[in-house]
């Protein structure tokens, strides 16, 4: 096959995907601006996403299925992390009418910007149209609720999860929690953080996090949640459901509320919150993980 019949073979209708296919368009744009990105092959370019969840690979296939039927997608591990990849010019095009640009990393960070590689009189990149050294990149604008719930779940799910962990005072010891959104993008971070209050979710920039705290942490669950079976990449419930995660934070809290759980008298709280999730993992019911937590096992 010739190069030009390579790309030719998935050629897409431009104007019917942009008319009729703006959710998954959004959906798409979602991916690639966490754990996606679009980078310049010769005359094409490679749409990407890298990620450990096997079940967020095949939301990203299924979503490329739907814009591009014919699309040849493969799948590489790339420093030990799965990337499925496929190449469309017109879909990037498409793309870049939603975002000047899916890349999420000042300019000048490892790798290069491509505009600048190899040019150090274009430093800092003129090319890109940057703010703060970060290349212009925007969520698309979305006005419908239900549209928004999927896109910040995209988000949560690749970049977010819900963070638990045990504060040790002189006196006592507390369960902190919260949901934390990685983002150190200037325009996307404010970004996240909009959407998720057009859902009525309060929550804070610190750095390059979004964190949603408090009574947040059961509008969020209520509202967006994890993707079932995706899983914690890190911390210390590394491989456990983040939903089982999530629920342990909102149970302990109720519980401590309304005093029925006392960490400062659990021998080993930590171990003791990881048989919670556990058990929350393993389809336990949310009653029988209560009475777990209550009757400490
Ligand atoms: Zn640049």
């Amino acid at each position: 096959m010739t190069q030009r019949k390579k790309w030719t073979a998935y050629r897409i209708n431009k104007d019917f995907v942009r008319n009729n296919k703006k959710r998954e368009l959004a959906k798409l744009a979602a991916f690639l601006l966490t754990d996606g990105g679009l980078s310049r092959d010769k005359r094409t370019y490679v749409i990407y996403f890298t990620n450990k969840s096997e079940v967020l690979h095949e939301v990203f296939e299924s979503l490329i299925r739907d814009l591009v039927p014919q699309a040849n997608m493969r799948s590489s591990m790339y420093k030990g992390v799965k990337r499925t990849y496929f190449n469309s010019l017109e879909l990037a095009e498409l793309l870049f009418e939603l975002s000047d640009s899916y890349r999420t990393a000042p300019c000048e960070s490892y790798p290069v910007c491509a505009k600048i590689r190899d040019k150090p009189e274009m430093i800092p990149c003129i090319k890109c149209n940057q703010i703060r050294g970060y290349p212009n990149a925007t969520y698309p604008e979305i006005s419908d609720l239900e549209l928004l719930e999927e896109i910040l779940q995209i988000i949560a799910d690749t970049e977010g999860g819900p963070v638990l962990f045990i504060h040790r005072y002189p006196k006592y010891i507390s369960i902190r929690r919260r949901i934390e959104i990685g983002c150190s993008h200037p325009i996307l971070k404010k970004q996240i953080k909009q959407m998720l209050e057009k859902l009525a979710i309060p929550s804070k920039i610190a750095k390059d996090t979004i964190r949603i705290e408090g009574k947040g942490i059961r509008i969020f669950r209520d509202k967006i949640g994890f993707r079932k079976n995706v899983k914690m990449s890190t911390g210390n419930f590394e491989g456990y459901n983040k939903n089982s995660v999530l629920e342990i934070m909102i149970i302990t809290n109720e519980l401590i509320t309304k005093k029925k759980f006392f960490p400062s008298k659990v021998d080993n709280l930590n171990a003791m919150l990881m048989k919670a999730v556990e058990l929350f993992d393993n389809t336990f019911s949310r009653e029988r993980v209560v009475e777990f937590l209550v009757n400490g096992g």
